[in-house]
């Protein structure tokens, strides 16, 4: 695998590698990999002559600081991960090479409605900073293909709406399935800090959307809602959000006719680890 800090020497290596007619796949990650990160490192092997993943801790998406400082960073095994996993390349960028002007970009990105609810009500300012980064990365590399988890079941709609406001990129998504700890719960870089007991109560999230699998029925889903949250709140967790949405579009629905595709997402905090997930039904 090779390795490059600064855009210029990646960018120099791309453009010999496109002009020998090379397909580029791209895994855009935050490292403190697992093998969530790993499956899609692996999808990208079976489609494209060259994989391309970026490790970088992107500033402008956290809204809340201490998540940034508390945000874990394991480098070394990284590296050794996407080795064996057959990546190709690994951008690793400083916070300068992303933003060579600093933070006060004057780019704001109208998402609309999805920006308006879930991550986006919750987290203000996160899908811009999610934005920001994607478009410098997508520059920067310009894969023909971008894998993404379904495990940010928004971040992807968000990232697909991205795709067509820049207009310039002709760029295959990807979604991969979320990859789950043997007890359900969803691998996620987070779950590093979680200590013991908190591991333990983690899976809730995953039984709470398991609970809306099993009990919802066609109609009112307020109730069934309702009773998620109470399983979430009496295992100790703060719920931002349990929500049940159109798959496609991410339409809230207090409503479900029986028939339409849908997805039911939560975000909690334990503790102060904040915590999401999601499972499309039907
Ligand atoms: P992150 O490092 O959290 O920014 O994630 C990088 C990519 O890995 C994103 O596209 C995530 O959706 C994806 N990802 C994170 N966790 C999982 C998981 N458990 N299964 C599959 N993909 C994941």
């Amino acid at each position: 695998m090779i390795l490059f800090k600064k855009t210029a020497d990646l960018d120099k290596w791309l453009d010999a590698q496109r002009k020998k007619a090379n397909i580029i796949g791209f895994v855009p990650t935050m490292g403190a990999l697992h093998p969530g990160h790993l499956s899609l490192i692996t999808a990208a092997k079976n489609g494209n002559d060259l994989v391309v993943s970026s490790i970088f801790v992107n500033p402008t998406q956290f809204n809340n600081p201490r998540d940034f400082e508390k945000y874990p960073i394991t480098i070394e095994k990284d590296i050794e991960m996407l080795e064996q996993a057959g990546c190709d390349v690994l951008f690793l960028p400083s916070v300068h090479e992303i933003y060579p002007d600093g933070f006060s970009t004057t780019k704001n990105y109208d998402l609309g409605f999805v920006e308006t609810i879930l991550d986006g009500k919750f987290r203000p300012g996160h899908f811009q900073g999610v934005c920001m980064v994607v478009h410098r990365l997508l520059d920067i590399v310009s894969p023909d293909n971008l894998y993404l988890g379904q495990k940010d079941y928004q971040q992807c709609m968000v990232i697909k709406k991205l795709i067509r406001i820049i207009g310039k990129f002709t760029i295959n998504i990807h979604i991969s399935p979320t990859l789950r700890e043997s007890d359900g719960l969803a691998m996620s870089s987070r779950n590093m800090r979680l200590n013991t007991e908190e591991r333990e109560t983690a899976v809730t999230i995953y039984h709470s959307l398991l609970f809306i699998k099993n009990n919802i029925s066609k109609g009112d889903v307020t109730a069934v809602k309702n009773q998620a949250k109470e399983i979430l709140d009496n295992a100790g967790f703060k719920t931002d959000y349990v929500e049940i949405a159109d798959a496609t579009d991410l339409t809230l629905l207090n409503e479900w006719n029986g028939q339409q595709k849908i997805v039911v997402l939560v975000a909690a905090f334990l503790n102060e680890i904040r915590l999401i997930d999601n499972m499309v039904l039907n």
